[in-house]
């Protein structure tokens, strides 16, 4: 085996979005490139292969995205929901270099298309791919092998050769065999954060953990982002915060993926198993909020909570992949999902009694709120009182972790003395926590990812050539 794969310019860890960005770009530089991916061929392109878009600045209407979206107001959205928690160096730099990479993919093959209704709004900030994500990294793949670019699958990066923070080689494992060597003059990082790892999530967040439901690949183990740390590369980014949402709880442990997804939450009402509602529903538009559930349903008893709707709302958001539990009464609905039948009844009571007649907009901050109730709903807010009634399990479904290595513009990886490394890059979400310190805005992990990896691409090109 080792004879097989002597050396290479420039090895790349992960074969995700950010890591074919920077096979790619080192490609396209003329560096020898191999890609070293855990998972089998099937199911190569790792949580990116379940995207649909990313999001993209622009000064005017494209063909795929309406009207403008601007750096500062781009900028001004992040703040908003990361509470400032970023850096602003790196966000700016990857919100202006958004539409390059646009052109950049278009350029590999990948095809855009304009939103498609029930897609949280996104039709002005995110460019969605045709055909989702895996046609994305189905592109890239085809344009890798064009390029010469050796990918090899079943592979799993163990160990990192540094030494005085050069990199000089990789330890790989595949199925079968012993683990052997693989040398390189450069090294991208681009092997996810650590959301696959249960043990790792429990370590970080105790025994609430074993309730998570991971929404994509099972190999984002976060080894990778583990032997940077062990190698002296700086941290930044708490293991707790992540991106999770409340996801069907009848869903797979992993890779169940975006249709699994339950976006019922504003249009009702949302129970703990106690029977009681814990956190304003209608808080803000979908699209600002739909990030924080999976958090909020991981810190209720038992990690579940269950979404509570009527037949008004049917049709008016994207249904998960699993039936509702449907009733004729409330106190039916209850009994079916297992809930204290008398505690959801005096809520659901409690809740019609202060709901105040309104102008219902579900595309707008409308004006249909409760009165006196505490957590009150702020909007969206409508009596549940037409039957048959629904109700959803929910889980928090993990989409991906922040802790993160500490990284430059160039991507380059920061040591703990505050020194770059010379050869050693990071791009997408092992790197995300840089700009991503807390929340999350809809299509920023493949911005992140596809920027970074570029940038780390020609990066780890120049690198090798020194
Ligand atoms: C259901 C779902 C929907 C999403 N939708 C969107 C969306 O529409 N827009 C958006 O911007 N973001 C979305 N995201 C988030 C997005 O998927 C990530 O931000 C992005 O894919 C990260 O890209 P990446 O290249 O860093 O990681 P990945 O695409 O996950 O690639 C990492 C790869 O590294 C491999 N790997 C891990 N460890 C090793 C190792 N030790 N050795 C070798 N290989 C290894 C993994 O197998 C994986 O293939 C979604 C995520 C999920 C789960």
């Amino acid at each position: 085996m080792m004879e097989n794969y002597p050396s290479f310019d420039v090895v790349i860890a992960g074969a995700g979005n950010a890591a074919l960005g920077a096979a790619l770009t080192a490609a396209e530089r003329g560096a020898r490139v191999v890609v070293l991916e855990s998972s089998p061929q099937e199911f190569r392109g790792g949580n990116s292969r379940h995207t649909r878009n990313f999001r993209c600045m622009h000064d005017a209407p494209t063909n795929v995205q309406t009207e403008a979206y601007k750096e500062d107001e781009y900028f001004t959205d992040l703040m908003r929901v990361t509470g400032g928690q970023t850096n602003e160096e790196l966000a700016r730099m990857t919100i202006r270099e958004s539409p390059k990479c646009f052109d950049w993919m278009k350029s590999q093959g990948v095809r855009f298309q304009p939103s498609l209704s029930g897609t949280l709004h996104l039709g002005r900030t995110n460019a969605f791919f045709l055909g989702g994500g895996k046609a994305l990294m189905n592109s890239y793949f085809a344009a890798a092998r064009k390029r010469g670019i050796t990918v090899l699958y079943d592979t799993e990066v163990i160990g990192l050769d540094i030494a005085g923070g050069v990199f000089r080689g990789v330890t790989v494992q595949q199925k079968k065999g012993e683990p052997f060597q693989i040398k390189g003059r450069a090294l991208v990082c681009a092997a996810g954060g650590f959301e696959s790892n249960l043990e790792w999530l429990r370590e970080a967040w105790g025994p609430p953990a074993e309730n998570f439901i991971v929404r994509g690949t099972r190999y984002n183990r976060g080894k990778v982002l583990k032997l940077l740390l062990e190698q002296g590369v700086e941290q930044i980014g708490d293991p707790t915060q992540c991106h999770a949402v409340a996801v069907d709880g009848r869903a797979p442990q992993y890779d169940g993926g975006i249709v699994t997804r339950l976006d019922c939450v504003p249009l009702g009402i949302v129970v703990n198993n106690r029977g009681e509602r814990f956190y304003d529903e209608g808080e803000d538009l979908w699209p600002k909020r739909y990030a924080i559930w999976g958090r909020m349903v991981a810190e209720q008893p038992d990690q579940i909570a269950f979404s509570i709707i009527d037949s008004q709302v049917i049709g008016r958001f994207m249904p998960s992949i699993f039936p509702a539990i449907r009733a004729n009464s409330i106190g039916e609905l209850a009994a079916k999902l297992g809930l204290p039948v008398d505690a959801v009844l005096a809520t659901v009571e409690r809740y019609n009694r202060s709901v105040v007649p309104g102008r219902f907009d579900h595309n707008k901050l409308d004006d249909c709120r409760t009165e006196g109730l505490t957590p009150q709903k702020s909007h969206w807010a409508l009596a549940i009182d037409q039957p048959p009634f629904f109700g959803y399990p929910l889980r928090p479904g993990i989409t991906f972790t922040y802790l993160a290595v500490k990284v430059n513009c160039k991507a380059a990886v920061l040591m703990q003395d505050g020194r770059a490394a010379r050869n050693i890059l990071a791009a997408g979400e092992i790197m995300a926590g840089n700009i991503l310190g807390k929340g999350y805005l809809a299509g920023l992990g493949m911005t992140i990812g596809i920027v970074f990896g570029r940038i780390a691409g020609e990066e780890a090109a120049r690198a090798a050539a020194e």
